[in-house]
């Protein structure tokens, strides 16, 4: 028996466009992961007035 693991493509870190590392997925570091979430917190107290949709085109081949 042969066990085939799928290579799963590995998107790279949200924050910094790195390799993202599985132990902080989906970020490359404890670093960016908390710069994600500082993002957020940070979004509580100063909501930006966007009109933007988070739709962004990611299926760029
Ligand atoms: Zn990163």
């Amino acid at each position: 028996m042969a066990e085939v693991i799928p290579l799963r493509k590995r998107k790279p870190c949200p924050i910094c466009k790195r390799v993202s590392t599985q132990e902080f997925h989906p970020f490359c570091s404890k670093r960016c992961a908390d710069e994600d979430l500082n993002h957020w917190l940070g979004g509580k107290y100063a909501i930006p007035v966007a009109e933007t949709d988070e739709d962004g085109s990611d299926s760029a081949t």
